[in-house]
């Protein structure tokens, strides 16, 4: 870490890990005019000129007891609250903290469709989401929603120790998981996102798929997925190298058993110090700044 990284850090201590207050209105030179909303998890809303996208829409957080007992139940109340009205929902892959709450917002927003790997198409499918509201994405497939254009980047998911070796893979039989905890993963994607001349890339698990990665232009800003990382080797530089971001926005380093009634804790392994020097590396590099969300709060972009 440079001096100059470390000296703010003398002074006011280090970043917390969950700020409760929108970062100061200047983190991003140039602005789109909307705004964009973390909302726990891996989950985006983008709000601009009144179109509203969202990312990996997630809100029932069944707990640990009922993920690993139950099937899925969905909050839907919660998840209506939560998400509102969007135009598009654009999944990453199909674990159930992506997906689970995916159909309910669909049927919720009838003119909205669903884009994401076959697997979560198909169980939107299974849970009543009609055909005209799902549209399987591809590797470099792009699609565009009012001032949006998304493209779809093939993707691997982070290893998590012990999860990975008895992950479901796709989807089996004919109805839904028994249980919450048996979602299948699916196809992973990131995805990147041009508006009104900003560039963004979701990063939304935390594996790499090295020739996807190598077709993208660099970035104003870099969402990145924190959870299981430790597994991808030089993520935060592999990512780097290629994106260049002048932001960096950290996501899914929340506990996602927790309900978003309660102050979030962090994910299982977190290592924020190690996150720290993995963006003091960044600012070095690229003069990548840190820019943290807080959750549940529209911030101007
Ligand atoms: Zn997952
Ligand atoms: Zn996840």
């Amino acid at each position: 870490m440079c001096l100059t990284c470390v000296l703010p850090l003398m002074v006011s201590g280090p970043a917390p890990v969950f700020p409760t207050t929108a970062p100061e209105p200047g983190w991003l030179k140039e602005k789109s005019g909307g705004s964009i909303t973390w909302t726990g998890c891996a989950g985006f809303i983008l709000d601009v000129d009144g179109e509203r996208i969202c990312f990996d829409p997630y809100a029932s957080n069944p707990g640990l007891r009922d993920t690993l007992f139950r099937p899925a139940r969905p909050d839907h109340a919660l998840v209506e609250r939560t998400f509102g009205e969007v135009s598009g929902i654009f999944v990453g892959h199909t674990h159930f903290d992506h997906a689970m709450d995916v159909a309910p917002l669909a049927k919720a927003n009838p003119g909205c469709v669903v884009h994401g790997s076959t697997t979560t198409t198909e169980i939107c499918r299974r849970q009543g989401v009609p055909d005209e509201q799902l549209h399987p994405v591809e590797d470099g497939s792009r699609v565009t929603i009012g001032p949006f254009t998304v493209e779809a980047i093939a993707s691997r998911h982070g290893t998590v120790p012990i999860a990975s070796r008895i992950d479901v893979i796709e989807l089996r039989g004919e109805g839904m998981p028994k249980t919450v905890f048996r979602w299948p993963r699916g196809q992973v994607f990131a995805y990147r996102v041009e508006v009104g001349g900003l560039s963004l890339h979701l990063q939304t698990s935390a594996g790499i798929e090295d020739a996807p990665l190598a077709r993208q232009e660099p970035v104003d800003v870099l969402i990145a997925c924190l959870a299981a990382r430790q597994g991808t080797e030089g993520y935060f530089r592999r990512l780097g190298e290629q994106l260049r971001p002048k932001v960096i926005i950290p996501c899914h380093h929340d506990n996602f058993f927790r309900p978003l009634s309660e102050p979030p804790r962090p994910v299982a392994r977190l290592d924020w110090p190690g996150f720290l020097d993995d963006v003091a590396q960044l600012a070095d590099a690229y003069g990548t700044r840190l820019v943290q969300l807080p959750r549940g709060v529209p911030v101007a972009f």
